[in-house]
This record gives structure tokens, sequence and C-alpha cells, in this order.
């Protein structure tokens, strides 16, 4: 009999992070971003999902049994914390020279699962590794693999590739739409524009997740009525000013006048009317954020801020400065914050993009009515701090 929806997932590199110093107590247990989630989806589907997982820090001494229950008691709390449950946990305690038939490639954990629920001709084996996929190759699973790291490793040449794939892509055809923008784009009424414009910015996300294979996940999205409103966002990349090109549009987003002078790129962007402000003169670029800015909601456009000023790293938030809290303030409108990682798979100042989720949540709108700017951006930045979505190794600054 054939064992029916049935997945069998390896552990390191597929639910948390991988390590090349080992997982060896329940604390270096981290789980990748997502993986809970889709083992839940799972679950709803109808699917058992079980782990068979090379554990050969048993053999060198790294942890013992007890410390290994212990990191599997954790993850399945973290899994249950998501509604996702693992049917079973199969592993290889095992060294490479110990010439046992359970460490993958061989297929020994794969027979076990056999043993238990039957035939696994077409079950997904999900890894990160070419051994994962031949341990389950040889019983007849459907292979997948996955691209996720070491953390701290070097990029896998998988990603490197498809990293570049983007970039070329990506550029020529900004190249293309740029000059597309500047021959058609200045003709046409302003809210068709943005749609024009976006055309570009809506390819470059869905070849991102094509290629690269980056998932995003939109929470609260009910947040985001139409009409004026000052959205404050965390800044970790590029991605967010595409992103939120697309699901807030029209929109006027607070950027730094360079880069409108940007070849191609720059003609597209000049296209939407943008809030453009000097970055090295503070009290100008102030003056112009509440003087356009006030222009915009006017008009009924949402402004998008982003209050960090520059990029940070992965799991940081920056300095928030009030200049968006200040115009939302002084036009009455509320403002809506938004809490993202898009660091992790598109961080800044890098060519490379990684495979993996980027969560996007959206708050409530905040009522600015009976509060001064200072305490709207600290209820924005709480909120922004709160909803993270992963671990902030750095805490906001008061
Ligand atoms: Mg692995
Ligand atoms: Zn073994």
């Amino acid at each position: 009999m054939n064992a029916s929806k049935l997945v069998i997932l390896d552990r390191d590199g597929v639910i948390n992070e991988d390590s090349d110093a080992y997982i060896k107590t329940p604390e270096e247990w981290r789980p990748l971003p997502g993986s809970a989630a889709a083992i839940a989806r799972l679950n709803q589907a109808g699917y058992r999902v079980v782990v068979a997982t090379n554990q050969s820090g048993l053999a060198r001494g790294y942890f013992d049994q007890a410390g290994l229950d212990a990191i599997h008691r954790t993850m399945a709390a973290h899994l249950e914390h998501a509604g996702a449950r693992l049917s079973g946990v199969y592993f290889c305690p095992h060294g490479p020279d110990d010439g046992c038939s359970c460490r993958k490639p061989a297929p020994g954990l794969i027979n076990q699962i056999v043993a238990e629920y039957g035939e696994v001709t077409g079950v997904p084996m999900v890894g990160d590794s070419l051994r994962d996929l031949e341990a389950g190759v040889a019983r007849g699973c459907r292979p997948v693999l996955v691209l996720t790291q070491p953390a701290g490793g070097p990029p896998s040449w998988g990603i490197r590739i498809r990293s570049v794939l983007f970039f070329v892509i990506y550029n020529a055809v900004g190249i293309v739409h740029g000059l597309n923008c500047l021959l058609i784009g200045w003709f046409l009424p302003a809210r068709q524009r943005y749609r024009f414009v976006n055309i570009w910015t809506r390819f470059a996300m869905w070849l991102l997740e094509r290629l690269n294979g980056v998932r995003v996940h939109v929470e609260g999205r009910e947040h985001l009525q139409t009409g004026p409103m000052v959205i404050i966002a965390n800044h970790q990349s590029s991605w967010e000013t595409f992103y939120l090109q697309c699901l807030i549009s029209p929109q006027a987003t607070v950027l730094k006048r360079e880069l409108l002078w940007l070849p191609f790129f720059g003609w597209g962007l000049a296209l939407l009317n943008p809030i453009r402000i000097d970055r090295g003169k503070g009290r100008a670029a102030l003056k112009a954020v509440l003087e356009q800015g006030a222009e915009r909601l006017n008009d009924g456009i949402p402004v998008v801020i982003y209050p960090e000023g520059s990029r940070q790293e992965p799991g940081t938030l920056g300095h928030f400065n009030h200049g968006g809290s200040l115009l939302a303030c002084r036009n009455k409108v509320p403002v809506v914050a938004i809490s993202h990682n898009s660091g992790d798979c598109w961080p800044a100042r890098s060519w490379l993009r990684f495979p993996g989720d980027i969560i996007l949540r959206i708050s409530p709108p905040i009522n600015t009515h009976d509060k001064d700017a200072k305490t709207v951006t600290r209820l924005a930045e709480e909120w922004i701090f709160e909803h993270y979505p992963g671990e902030l190794t750095k805490t906001p600054k008061a």
C-alpha cells in the first residue's frame, strides 16, 4: 500500500537554520521563517509530515540523546504554536565513518518510514542537500530541493546564479521600461501613470518569486483604506520601495532627489510625483516633507515615508525621525505602520537575493487627533518593533 498524503522533510536547512557548528542545544535551534506555517498548511490539507535527519553530532559527542530530545521538544513547541505537527522524527545517530545504513544518502531512514507508513512512491522528500534527495529517490520519493543555506556560510551556487540572473533581467527590463516611461508615460493621466510605471515593479516582484524563491505574505491588508494617510515603514532594502508601490497606488514616496537623476530608473520614478528631499539638509528636508506632503494629502494621496532614513541590516531597527508623524498630526490624518523583514531576502548593498519569506505586517490606523508627533512616532515604532517578523538583534533607541 502506498503512504498517501505523506511528506518527508529534512530538518536542518529545511525547518530550522542549519549551522556548520551543529545544532547542539534548544537555544541553537532557530526556525526558518515560514517553515512552521508551511507545515501547518500541509497538516490542514490532510498531510502527515515526518522528518528524516542525519544527527552525527550524537556520534561526535556534541550532544547526547537527552539533548536531542530537548531540541525536538523545542521544535514541537514552536510548530504547535503555528498549528503544525510532525507525525514522527527519524534520525541517524551515526557518524560518516560508522558504515551505517541510515545516514543519508543511504535509504535506512526512508526504509523505517516505509515500515510504518507504507510505500513512499511519489511522496515528496524535501531537503537542502543532494544526499537528502538521493536517500528519498532510492525508494521512489519525489525529490524537492530547497535553496536555504547554512547560517553564516557562503551562499550556494544556485543562489549566486539566480541572483546574477535577477540582476541582469531586472535591469534589462528596467532600461526598456524606463524608455517607455519617457516616451509614453508622460502623456498619460496621473492615475494611469502609476499603473504604467508599476508594470515594471510588478514584473520585478514576480521575477523575484519565480526565479529567486522569495515569497511575500501580507498581513493586515484591510488597514490600507484609500484616502489620505501617512505610512511609516521600516527600511531594509529597495524591495519595500517597489512592493509598497504595488500595494499602495497611487502614493507619494519621500525620497532623495538624487534618485531621480538616475537614468531610466529615475525617469519612471519622476513620473510618480514623489516628495523630493535633499538629505544633506536636515531643516530643508523636513520643510519639504511638510509642504509637499500636505499637498499630496490634500489631493487624497497617501504619503509613504521611511523614518530610519537609510537602510538597516536585517533584524535591526534604526532611529526613527519625526517627520512623518509631524506631517500626519498637522494634517490630522491617521498613521499606518508597516513592519517587515525584506533584508533577509534582499539585503541592502548586496546583489544576492536569498530565497525565503518576506512577511509584511500592516498596523491598524493610529489616530493622530489627540496626540503630538513624538507620541505618534513612538506608537508606530513600538508597533513595528512588536510585529517585526523574526528576531530583532537590536532594540530601537528611545
Ligand atoms: Mg539539511
Ligand atoms: Zn545511521
